[in-house]
């Protein structure tokens, strides 16, 4: 047996119609079940606002929620743009055909006979491409044999509220806050407090804007304990934007925001991107691996 027949034996094979299924599985769930992490944060903030339509407002997320999942309908009217992110183990083999095409099939399924709005149109025409798709996909190879794949409906509210800048390096973590505070300020009503607030620091551009999105995957109010000085900045974050006085539904209150999440690595010596990602209280992603 030559090195090549003997590699290709020694690799896992996944099918792509596999891949499909599990795409559609997982679209369908995010939009119909919310995450616990996000309900015991809603939970958590109803015990904590002061204001009674603040209180209001919380309760109808919460029955509203419940209610999506008891009858498998979709949590929110948008069903978001199909966002995900993908592991590919380095000794996986994909059969069966072309490994994003799978995907995207994955999503045309789950917003066809998942009943899920399309959103996806055009830029410039609006025209409406009729399936949720094309799909946005982050795809990383990985050490193993597995393939992780994690689907993220992201609505259009809260993304258009996000932002991106390069500060000047001098800024330091005190530019950041500030980016973050006046972006979070300018959003106000709009993405459907409360939000999650992802923060993505370094790298480039459009790498900043990718750890942005990343921090809005971990567990809701799940701490970057791998860097004190960006644990510190969520905690300071956290308590200077819910003193804004937004609220939920931007009604006023006390809960504007659930949770501020960091991401952040090396960046060029002349740059300091960083980006803003603004999640709404429907904080939807499942993942499973295969
Ligand atoms: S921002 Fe979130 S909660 Fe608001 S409409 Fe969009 S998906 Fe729904």
């Amino acid at each position: 047996m030559n090195i090549e027949n003997k590699k290709r034996n020694t690799l896992r094979r996944i099918n792509t119609r596999r891949i499909t299924s599990t795409v559609k599985k997982l679209f369908i769930e995010a939009n119909t079940i919310l995450g616990e992490d996000i309900v015991s944060a809603l939970q958590s903030a109803l015990r904590e606002e002061g204001s009674p339509i603040g209180k209001q407002v919380l309760t109808k997320i919460l029955q509203n929620a419940d209610i999506a999942c008891e009858s498998a309908m979709p949590i929110c009217q948008d069903t978001g743009l199909a966002v995900l992110f993908v592991e590919v183990g380095q000794d996986v083999r994909i059969i069966g055909g072309d490994l994003r095409e799978a995907i995207h099939e994955g999503v045309r399924q789950a917003y066809e006979e998942g009943f899920l709005r399309k959103s996806v149109c055009d830029p410039l025409t609006r025209k409406n491409t009729g399936d949720n798709t094309p799909a946005i996909i982050h795809m990383d190879i990985v050490p193993g044999n597995q393939l992780k794949i994690i689907a993220m409906p992201k609505g259009g509210g809260s993304e258009n509220m996000s932002a991106a800048t390069m500060l000047i390096p001098a800024a330091g973590i005190d530019g950041i806050k500030k980016f973050v505070m006046e972006t979070v300020e300018r959003a106000g009503a709009n993405p459907c407090p409360p939000i999650i607030v992802g923060i993505g620091i370094g790298g480039s551009l459009e790498q900043a804007c990718i750890l942005a999105k990343k921090a809005l995957l971990r567990p809701v109010g799940k701490k970057n304990e791998s860097d004190s000085r960006l644990e510190q900045m969520e905690n300071e974050l956290y308590e200077k934007i819910n003193t804004l006085g937004i609220g939920p539904a931007g009604l006023g209150g006390r809960v504007t925001t659930l949770a501020v999440q960091a991401e952040m690595m090396p960046c060029h010596i002349a740059s300091m991107p960083v980006a803003v990602n603004i999640q709404s209280h429907v904080a939807r992603h499942k993942e499973t691996i295969i």
